[in-house]
């Protein structure tokens, strides 16, 4: 058997898009943060402020934020949809998709940088409304939402309760009416359009959860009277109930998009829908929100549009749509998550143990590795956090990139496979990555775009505590949401009563909860 040694040539195991590092100091721009840089000394940086202090004063793992790049990423968004549709519509309302990563402080900025927050549960909600966001600069999502939650919303004054279905146009509608109010209702409608990275389908019918549908409802157990269609329905409704104050209509067609195509479907699809209202009820619905899903880079292979470039193609679409139909154009909002904060942090860990294992053709199942006697290496590296700090490779098979952070990558580069520390085969941070072979205890790795969807979905999985966030701004690293301790884990398990009639029972623990 020919064992092929590690050496600096591209692996045959290697992904098609992953390439062979030329300069394993160099960060690639598109994957960080504005003011990361790697120092002279080798050590990443973020605003100045390096690595190793985050470190060694906060512990890995630990999620690092650059609370420059946040704002101008979403004043990027604000300003360039602003200036596409300004002649169209007065502008676009920016509303940041708070379920991607959100903390008191960060809705703090939101607020500053003058977006809206949306919201899809009442602790979202409870998040926003603390750090003082005003209400009408808020929104409710959610495809079953309690009278609780809808109750708050309603007192709250929020901006725009998005409503998912039939049942919740009169929930809505009544509990409005009973608090005295009327509710800012938008309308979630399924369009039909699915995008996700590269392509994009358009179908007639939804299979999914969410939203009402556009398309008249055939077949056996259609009930008389069930003529319309679920969105038209629900707009006859909304229109004759007097807790309710319809605003438009509404879709959210997927995530990580990154051309502007399923947008523009989208938005010409639900553009015929007002249309029909308007010839139905005469009555043009002054708004329509084309939802989130700008696609962000995690690997060198992905390639987002600026916003800027989207924005245009949208405006000119909704634009040209709203001469054709004789509309006059409804103000558009979007709910842009991960492109504002996914790029804004990448996650600090510390490496421990490695190992090399060697791979052969059947295992890896590449066709263009017939030869079954040849081995390569593929080298793990594991790290002191895991899928408890980023489930996205498990659950949605997501690939990150990842760079040594405390030192100049120096050692030939081998492909590698950075692994969390659970008890899972599958806890896998970055499938794969070209380190260098020394990467080894004690080296710091970084991971960048982890800002959306990796904090938030964080667990206690094998009772590991959740790790902290800092920001870091003008130089400086601010906590913003604490790690948690031992102590925390204990903080909800329920101590078992003191047996009082037996003496020998221990006396609790110093710290230990007392019993009522
Ligand atoms: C998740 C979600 C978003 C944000 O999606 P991103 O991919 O993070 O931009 C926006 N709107 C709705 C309704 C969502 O469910």
């Amino acid at each position: 058997m020919t064992v092929v040694p590690v050496s600096n040539e591209a692996s045959p195991l290697a992904p098609h898009w992953l390439s062979l590092p030329q300069d394993q100091s160099r960060l690639e721009p598109k994957l960080w943060a504005e003011d990361v840089e790697r120092g002279t000394d080798g050590v990443l940086r973020i605003d100045g402020v390096s690595v190793a202090d985050l470190a060694a004063e906060y512990g890995t793992p630990l999620f690092v934020m650059s609370e420059r790049d946040f704002r101008s990423r979403a004043a990027t968004f604000r300003d360039a949809f602003d200036d596409a549709f300004r002649d169209l519509c007065g502008g676009v309302d920016v509303f940041y998709a708070g379920k991607s990563f959100l903390c008191t402080e960060v809705a703090h900025w939101v607020r500053e940088e003058g977006l809206g927050l949306d919201t899809c549960s009442g602790g979202e909600l409870a998040v926003a409304l603390r750090a003082g966001m005003p209400g009408s600069r808020l929104g409710l999502h959610g495809n079953n939402k309690s009278a609780a939650e809808i109750t708050r919303a309603i007192d709250a004054d929020l901006g725009r309760i998005v409503v998912d279905s039939l049942q919740e146009v009169a929930l809505v509608g009544d509990l409005a009416v009973q608090r005295g109010r009327r509710a800012n209702v938008m309308l979630r409608l399924t369009p039909g359009v699915h995008a996700s990275t590269h392509e994009f389908i358009a179908t007639a019918h939804e299979d999914q959860k969410f939203g009402l549908s556009l398309t008249t409802e055939q077949g056996p157990g259609q009930a008389a009277g069930e003529d319309a269609s679920p969105a038209a329905r629900a707009v006859a409704d909304a229109l004759a109930h007097p807790g309710i104050n319809l605003l438009g209509v509404h879709c959210h067609i997927g995530s990580q998009i990154f051309e502007s195509e399923g947008f523009e479907l989208a938005a010409q699809r639900l553009l015929g829908f007002l249309a029909e209202v308007r010839d139905r009820h005469g009555v043009e619905l002054a708004e329509l929100d084309l939802g989130g899903g700008y696609g962000i880079a995690y690997t060198e292979e992905d390639e987002p549009r600026p916003a800027a470039e989207i924005a245009r193609a949208m405006a000119s679409v909704v634009g040209s749509t709203c001469r054709e139909l004789g509309l006059q154009v409804p103000r558009i909002s979007i709910e842009p998550g991960r492109a504002i904060v996914g790029p804004t942090t990448f996650t600090l860990y510390t490496a421990g143990t490695t190992k090399t294992v060697r791979v052969d053709a059947a295992a890896n199942g590449s066709e263009e590795l017939q030869d079954t006697s040849v081995t390569h290496p593929r080298r793990y590296v594991s790290v002191d956090g895991g899928m408890s700090d980023n489930a996205r490779p498990v659950l949605y098979g997501a690939d990150y990139s990842a760079v040594l952070a405390s030192r100049t990558p120096e050692a030939a580069p081998v492909l590698s496979r950075v692994v969390g520390k659970h008890c899972e085969s599958g806890d896998i941070v970055v499938r794969d990555v070209y380190l260098p072979e020394d990467t080894g205890a004690g080296d710091l790795l970084a991971v960048p775009g982890t800002g959306a969807y990796c904090w938030v979905l964080s667990s206690n999985y094998n009772y590991l505590t959740r790790p902290p966030v800092v920001a870091v701004a003008d130089g400086r690293a601010r906590l913003i949401v604490r790690g948690e301790t031992e102590e925390d884990l204990f903080r909800r398990d329920v101590e078992r009563e003191p047996a009082s009639h037996d003496p020998a029972s221990p006396t609790p623990e110093p710290g230990a909860p007392r019993t009522a």
